[in-house]
């Protein structure tokens, strides 16, 4: 998989600044409208690190 940087410091996925996920899902945030600027996407593939310590 390519190398993917990722700032979403609260990943289960994240270590340092890259996505270490063998694969990741991207989506628009609002499927009604346009997609125009980087905002409206998001990582569907995100985890909350704090939901994978219970
Ligand atoms: S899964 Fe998504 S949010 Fe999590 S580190 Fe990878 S790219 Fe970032």
């Amino acid at each position: 998989m390519p190398r993917i940087k990722c700032s979403v410091d609260q990943c289960l996925y994240q270590e340092g600044n890259e996505c270490k996920a063998s694969s990741i899902q991207v989506r628009p945030t609002l499927m009604d409208h346009m997609t125009t600027v980087p905002d409206d996407t998001a990582c569907d593939t995100f985890i909350p690190r704090h939901a994978a310590k219970k």
